[in-house]
């Protein structure tokens, strides 16, 4: 591996420092942001700061700033709120046992928002200002960074037309934003396999749709089958696609791999309709380099089935950053009920959910150079 010094905290440093850091009246006391890390509310709390950028036809990306979190100021007409032309992205901020700051393969969550944006028709980013604005906000708000492992900051960069206006057309004004919440571990309580239930009628995506996209559109097109699967004592939902409702396609937020007896790995190939996990990368480079063939394909909902029935697919999970890695322990719809392994947790899905977080948290060694350092 060669190792580029671009992920050295003064590479960073300096990516950072293109955002002026405003005055912030409106800082959390010590002891109430002590107490809103220790007991995160995932989502619900923000850091002090947040990154803001604005774009207009005419002068493209200008005014890089760290300003006090808070309200937006919105007109009732813009665009986003009509159309949602918006999208986002999802990464942590990880804190070393030494306490210095990293974030994992930034630039594979820049490089994705620059094609989400480019598939609603909003403007890109440069990749260099996206792992900016999300450095900046890291290191204004260092203190919102919980020490205790498995525990993060999660960062969310989103964009969205701001533009007044009604017509439907790519806008001319636009804002970039980066907030950040603290966020606890997944699962508090020991890592235990989630009931899935498979979803054949309403649909996030279909071929040429949205579905490679990180917008918010997706997501909430994606409520009505999570609902149907609460409903039915699932905790998240699986689609199938769309045109055909036969194959596998992936969860409302995680990508979806099965293990084979003979240790194989399989996971739906990125059709279009499936959001490009750097979770899911990072895991086909990691089996990849362990020894096992990882096969890209379409995957039959009815084969899975019937593999994991015969015990020829023995372990299944779901992967993203949010909860990492996600042991699957039972598929279920209207026609079905299929437990997985016993809903016991899988030994190569366990496997991979540690090394992966070692690497994260800087106790495996990084041989793929996936981690950036943003401050000491
Ligand atoms: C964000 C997301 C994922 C996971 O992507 P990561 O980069 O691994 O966090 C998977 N599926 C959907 C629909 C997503 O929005």
């Amino acid at each position: 591996m060669t190792n580029t010094n671009h992920h050295d905290s003064e590479y960073v440093k300096e990516l950072a420092s293109k955002f002026t850091v405003l005055p912030n009246e409106n800082r959390a006391a010590d002891a109430k942001r002590e107490q809103l890390i220790d007991k995160p509310a995932f989502g619900q709390i923000f850091s002090d700061s947040m990154a803001h950028m604005t774009w207009t036809a005419g002068e493209g990306w200008s005014d890089r700033r760290i300003e006090p979190y808070g309200p937006l100021k919105m007109d009732p007409g813009a665009s986003v709120l009509h159309y949602a032309q918006t999208v986002f992205e999802g990464l942590k901020t990880y804190r070393h046992s030494d306490g210095s700051l990293w974030l994992f393969r930034p630039d594979a969550n820049a490089e994705r928002f620059q094609n989400s944006a480019t598939r609603l028709e909003l403007p890109t980013l440069s990749v260099d200002d996206f792992i900016g604005s999300v450095a900046a906000v890291a290191r204004a708000d260092h203190q919102w960074v919980p020490t205790r492992h498995d525990y993060t900051l999660y960062m969310r960069p989103f964009m969205f037309a701001s533009e007044s206006f009604l017509g439907v057309r790519r806008a001319k004004e636009v804002e970039y934003c980066v907030i950040a919440s603290p966020s606890g571990p997944y699962f508090p309580n020991g890592v235990k396999p989630v009931s899935i239930w498979v979803e054949d009628t309403y649909f996030r995506t279909g071929p040429g749709g949205t579905g490679f996209a990180k917008c918010g559109g997706n997501y909430s097109a994606s409520l009505v089958g999570e609902y149907r699967g609460i409903e039915q004592g699932c905790e998240q939902v699986c689609f199938v696609d769309a045109a055909t409702k036969t194959y596998l396609e992936e969860l409302g937020g995680m990508n979806v791999f099965a293990v084979h007896k003979d240790g194989h790995l399989e996971t739906p190939s990125l059709n279009g309709n499936i959001l490009p996990g750097v979770t899911r990368r990072s895991i086909i480079q990691i089996a990849q380099d362990e020894g096992h063939d990882v096969v890209e394909k379409m995957i039959k909902l009815d084969d899975l089935l019937e593999d994991i029935k015969s015990g020829e697919i023995t372990e299944v999970f779901a992967c993203g950053t949010a909860a990492i890695v996600t042991p699957i322990g039972r598929f279920k719809s209207e026609k079905f009920d299929v437990e997985v392994n016993n809903q016991a947790v899988g030994e190569y899905t366990a496997h991979l959910r540690e090394h992966l977080m070692g690497i994260q948290w800087g106790e495996v060694e990084d041989k793929y150079n996936w981690m950036w350092k943003i401050s000491d």
